[in-house]
């Protein structure tokens, strides 16, 4: 997993030069000066109006301030404290997600056991989960359904899970305003929190596997969840789904705006996260989280990530710290998020009495 240290090195250079050009640009005459090493230390206020711009109307809750935060390296720097609504009101959240019979249109899951993929929840899926033995469907073709917040003594052993939402309360990111590389990159595997999407959107790793815990955590066909906690967030990047979607027969539509060239979002160390494409093509470059160094529109050369087409289609690893408290909930008492060590608790399938 370690990345060759000559390409980890290749992004603080360009971001250098690019935050000491954007300040020459647009510092007052009177106040440039020659020290070049006091420009790149603090990140110029003219690119954190850029990067903020980016975020789409109402996608955040109140104004992005910055404040001073500690690295998960230990440095004190500082960050972009953004907010956002539990539920937000940028994209549809509810559903499809578990549909009632067979015979009902229901929203996605990637599949992690025997013939492993993407697949809309519909009459064939289930007919395949009878067919590995998992009991989700009684003799009349009822799905069984779970709130994993609430889990009912009739729920069977596998149930598609459901959670109830609950739009009152806040989420607050945390995003280092300076990218600074990591030695390692970190896995970015199941739960883990990648990044926030400029539609205010949090996105998260794998949801849990149903092979391992039995329960099913329905997807929209954007990806898309309330978590047991009541928020809504994406397992996948909701801009290029469709592709996902199409390419695996689902005949399911997902109605964010799809951009397969477009920066969707920021992940939690500070790159940008772009669609699957640039320059009309998925970039042969790419190293094993999904990121690389090249030209982008808004900021020149610079390291960010890519979406994929696989399912799910997010970067595999950061290469950069993220803050500490990178995901809290504020005004949320008792709001489980996912630690990003794997094992959070998010989705449900866990045990029962769990935190679902
Ligand atoms: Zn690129
Ligand atoms: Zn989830």
């Amino acid at each position: 997993m370690k990345l060759s240290s000559k390409l980890l090195l290749v992004p603080i250079a360009c971001s250098a030069l690019l935050l000491a050009s954007c300040a020459a640009e647009n510092t007052d005459a009177s106040t440039q000066t020659s020290d070049s090493e006091s420009v790149t230390v603090e990140t110029p206020e003219s690119t954190q109006v850029e990067l903020i711009s980016l975020f789409g109307d109402d996608a955040l809750t109140s104004e992005a301030t910055t404040v001073d935060c500690t690295l998960e390296n230990g440095t004190d720097t500082t960050c972009y404290q953004f907010e956002v609504a539990s539920l937000p009101s940028t994209v549809e959240t509810d559903g499809p997600y578990c549909p009632a019979t067979t015979s009902d249109i229901g929203g996605i899951w990637v599949w992690d056991g025997d013939d492993p993929g993407l697949y809309a929840l519909d009459s064939e899926y289930w007919d395949m989960m009878s067919a590995q033995g998992y009991d989700f469907v009684d003799a009349d073709g009822n799905i069984s359904i779970s709130d994993p917040a609430a889990p009912s003594e009739t729920a069977t052993e596998n149930s598609c899970l459901e959670a109830t939402p609950d739009g009152s309360y806040h989420l607050q990111v945390l995003i280092p305003t300076a990218p600074e590389l990591l030695d390692e990159p970190v896995d970015l595997t199941e739960i883990s929190q990648i990044g926030l999407a400029f539609d205010g959107v949090t996105i998260f790793g794998d949801a849990p596997s149903v092979a391992d815990r039995g329960g099913l955590p329905a997807l929209d066909a954007c990806g898309g969840h309330i978590d047991p906690s009541g928020y809504y967030h994406w397992h996948f990047g909701a801009e290029s789904i469709q592709t996902n979607l199409d390419d695996a027969d689902t005949g399911l539509i997902c109605d964010v705006t799809q951009e397969v060239e477009a920066s969707i979002g920021l992940a939690f160390d500070g790159y940008v996260i772009y669609g699957p494409e640039e320059d009309g093509a998925v970039p042969s470059d790419l190293d094993a989280c999904g990121g690389h160094v090249s030209d982008t529109d808004e900021f020149g050369e610079v390291y960010h990530y890519h979406l994929s087409y696989d399912s799910p289609n997010l970067p595999l690893c950061r290469v950069g710290a993220a803050a500490d408290g990178k995901l809290s909930s504020p005004d949320g008492d008792n709001i489980a998020l996912p630690d990003g060590e794997g094992g959070g608790p998010d989705d449900g399938g866990g045990p029962p009495g769990g935190n679902g």
